[in-house]
């Protein structure tokens, strides 16, 4: 999403790969192709449930913690949406009985949020209780800006009746302070990322450094002694060394525990720092994203970085 040289431009390469992970037209061309199946299969752990539980499994055997996510978003009508809850409660039962350390993640729009705020709410609480149920713990992870609050909404209503039940904010857009002062009220669980969307500049830091910097002053509001005293526990979601040094000194200046936080990666990405940051004893866990739906998730990843566009090239041409 940010670009190296401190851009977030809206004329760049990066903007033109999330125009385009949005193409139906192009998905059904790659997600076709055995060869683009292969590239993507550097950061997708396959598409059946059983990969993503096998990705778990060999996280959890080095020390990391899973969660696992259901490609796909934007469903059109509700039987898709009833027929993703699905997937996520044979999710939930495959962990379970498998007996990997891993939660879920949940896009919101997968359930339906784009169609009926009240189809998604009930088709979400059906995941959250069978999670319940099996003890463990659902992330909602955060879309695009037309989706925070409605996003929010649901999440509110539903951890007035479920405690298993986390969100996602994003430093890039100028809302999330006020959103974490909420959070930090509440004693809430939270992932923090910088987001992975394109947003306008009348509600999002355009710049790299802004959004870092921005990422850094809430991290500092939720690993605050105030918000870790009402049950705050942070989700650090990111790959950048230099936010990840930070929060390495900031917790051993004030005296916070390895264990009152964990840092989040996405599976195939800096796998060794991954490794590095669990021999030093910190929690570690990631994110295992699985199914057909891979497109719009792996066009976001070569967003991200420019240098993933050439390898994705050269599996093509390599055949
Ligand atoms: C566990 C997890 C969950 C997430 N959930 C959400 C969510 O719910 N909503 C949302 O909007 N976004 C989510 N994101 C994506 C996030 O917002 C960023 O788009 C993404 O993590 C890249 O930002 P970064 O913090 O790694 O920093 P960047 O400044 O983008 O990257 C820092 C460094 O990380 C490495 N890196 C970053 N991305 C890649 C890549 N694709 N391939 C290879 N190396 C890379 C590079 O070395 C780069 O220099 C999530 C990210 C993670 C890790």
């Amino acid at each position: 999403m940010i670009l190296s040289d401190g851009r977030r431009g809206s004329d760049t390469l990066e903007s033109i790969l999330l125009f385009l992970s949005k193409s139906k037209f192009l998905e059904r061309i790659i997600t076709n192709s055995s060869i683009a199946k292969k590239a993507a299969s550097l950061f997708v752990s396959g598409e059946r449930i059983e990969d993503a539980i096998n990705a778990a499994r060999r996280a959890n055997e080095i020390g990391i913690t899973a969660t696992i996510d259901h490609l796909g978003e934007s469903v059109e009508n509700d039987i898709l949406a009833r027929k993703f809850t699905d997937v996520y409660i044979a999710v939930l039962d495959q962990i379970a009985e498998s007996g990997v350390d891993s939660n879920i993640s949940v896009k919101l729009t997968q359930l339906g949020l784009g169609i009926d705020f009240d189809l998604c709410h009930q088709n979400f609480q059906r995941i959250v209780e069978r999670a319940r149920q099996l003890n463990n713990f659902v992330r909602i992870d955060m879309e695009d800006s037309p989706y925070t609050q409605k996003t929010l909404d649901i999440f509110k209503a539903i951890r007035k009746d479920y405690s298993n039940v986390g969100i996602v904010l994003q430093a890039y857009l100028y809302r999330t302070e006020k959103d974490i002062l909420e959070v930090i009220e509440n004693g809430h669980g939270l992932r923090i990322c910088k987001g992975a969307y394109t947003e306008p500049k009348e509600i999002a830091f355009q710049k790299k450094d802004q959004v870092d910097k921005n990422f850094i002053h809430l991290l500092e509001m939720l690993l605050s002694e105030k918000a870790r005293k009402n049950g705050v526990y942070v989700g650090i979601a990111t790959h950048d060394d230099k936010i990840i040094e930070w929060t390495k000194d900031f917790a051993k200046r004030n005296g916070i525990g390895k264990n009152e936080f964990e840092f989040q990666m996405l599976f195939g990405i800096r796998k060794d720092l991954q490794v590095e940051l669990v021999k030093e004893g910190y929690r570690m866990r990631a994110y295992i994203p699985f199914g057909t739906y891979w497109y719009p998730y792996y066009v976001r990843r070569l967003a991200e970085r420019p240098a993933n566009i050439l390898t994705f090239a050269r599996t093509i041409l390599g055949g």
